[in-house]
């Protein structure tokens, strides 16, 4: 099935007298006739559901759905982008670990890498993400055990280059992860380029709609763990909670993903909620229609922008003019994402002042929903950087976060041009 068919009818498929959509299944556990087959599922002997906190079948079908759309072999869902973001780096980097990060990415999880991280033993380094290949591979280690990016970073918009990445990645024998928010399985399917797992963060396009916070890891299957056996102990010797199965060669190349679930998911919690997961796929079932209309909206404002006398710099990685016209060309041909950042003439302060006068478009600490919102990256997102920190991430101190949404593209301009007058 093609992306869009995927969207509405993937993941679920009923069978004769059961319900056209995904149920809630809320229950927290599921009854068995004996003791003996119970006792099989806890050590994976058997496939099935018997606490919520493992698996679901709403969450299931949402993340088979999720899934289907990246081209991956098996996904997860948690609770949050954040969690997706951690499991996916600690479920292969442990304490005396290290990871490679490109500098261009979300400012929660720049937090999350590289002040959290290293209280946990795990060393960071980061990189520019326009580094050169030699650059890059001087950032690995002995103990390197993936590398981190985002496809489209929040706010720098910055593209991944998927394949310079995945290449220095695969020639120190470790998995690429990278972070497909912004422009969601619709634009762009980061597999193909060689990346071995992506992460979402659900509660952005793919809800869609501000309802729901959630995440997701999608594993690509691709990775030959066994290849690099003393670089994933955790995923190719016996894991003693089991019973001393090895993922690597019990579930093949859906072994990471097993692992994230069955021991991750176990022991650290952060599931997400059926409930909730259920209003994730209403949000999936019109992801395509709604992404090509922030593409074009956003486009179009942010060749208004460009010609706009007031404004100093607009950035768009759908814009010739950007430096990463390029590499959306190549990786996201269809379209990137609704969100511009911009800067005005009078700087920070401008910025601000132009975001209190604006009507239709809201203050609000969220992008990638159906309506028009702003942020002040410096003073909200991002004010735990420095400015060293904050220009590494591609953010300067005037720059306005602009999420376009799905209303009339004429309306949100008018809004704009009030609210700079
Ligand atoms: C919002 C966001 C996250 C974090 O997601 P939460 O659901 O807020 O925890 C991670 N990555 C990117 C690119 C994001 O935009």
């Amino acid at each position: 099935m093609k992306r869009e068919t995927i969207c509405v009818q993937g993941g679920y498929k009923p069978t004769n007298g059961e319900p056209r959509i995904v149920p809630i299944v809320q229950s927290t556990t599921f009854k068995y006739d004996s003791s003996e087959e119970m006792g099989q599922l806890f050590d994976l002997e058997k496939s099935g559901y018997f606490y919520t906190r493992l698996a679901n079948p709403t969450n299931d079908a949402v993340a088979k759905k999720i899934c289907e759309l990246e081209g991956g072999v098996g996904a997860m869902l948690t609770s949050s982008g954040q969690a997706a973001n951690f499991f996916a780096v600690f479920n292969i980097c442990e304490a005396g670990g290290h990871v490679v990060v490109s500098s261009a990415i979300y400012g929660g999880t720049f937090n999350l890498l590289i002040n959290t991280l290293p209280k946990m033993g795990v060393e960071v380094t980061t990189v520019d993400p326009y580094c050169t290949e030699d650059e890059l591979n001087a950032a690995f280690k002995e103990n390197t055990k993936c590398v981190f990016g985002e496809s489209i970073a929040n706010p720098a918009l910055t593209v991944f280059d998927f394949e310079k990445f995945a290449k220095a990645a695969h020639s120190h024998g470790v998995p690429l992860i990278v972070d497909n928010t912004f422009p969601t399985p619709i634009m762009c399917r980061p597999f193909e380029y060689g990346v071995d797992i992506v992460t979402h963060a659900t509660t952005k396009y793919m809800d869609g709609h501000a309802a729901t916070v959630g995440g997701c890891i999608v594993d690509s299957g691709n990775f030959d763990w066994m290849k690099y056996k003393d670089k994933f102990p955790g995923l190719c010797t016996p894991d003693e909670t089991y019973h001393g199965i090895v993922y690597a060669e019990r579930f093949g190349r859906a072994a990471y993903i097993t692992k994230c679930t069955t021991h991750l998911m176990r022991d650290l919690g952060s599931i997400q909620s059926p409930q909730h997961a259920f209003y994730i796929n209403l949000g999936l079932e019109t992801l395509h229609l709604r992404m090509e209309r922030h593409c074009s909206n956003a486009l179009t404002i942010a060749k208004w922008l460009e010609n706009n006398e007031k404004v100093a710099w607009v950035n768009y990685p759908g814009l010739e003019s950007s430096r990463d016209y390029k590499l959306a060309q190549k990786y996201m041909p269809n379209g990137t994402c609704g969100v511009i950042s911009f800067g005005l003439k009078g700087g920070r302060k401008a910025a601000e002042e132009m975001m209190d006068n604006l009507k239709l478009a809201a203050i609000v600490t969220h992008v990638a929903d159906a309506r028009t919102c702003v942020l002040h990256p410096a003073s909200h997102t991002h004010r735990q950087l420095n400015d060293e920190q904050l220009k590494e991430a591609g953010v300067s101190p005037d720059l306005i976060r602009l999420s376009v949404g799905i209303e009339n593209v004429d309306d949100i301009i008018e809004d704009l041009a009030q609210a700079m007058n």
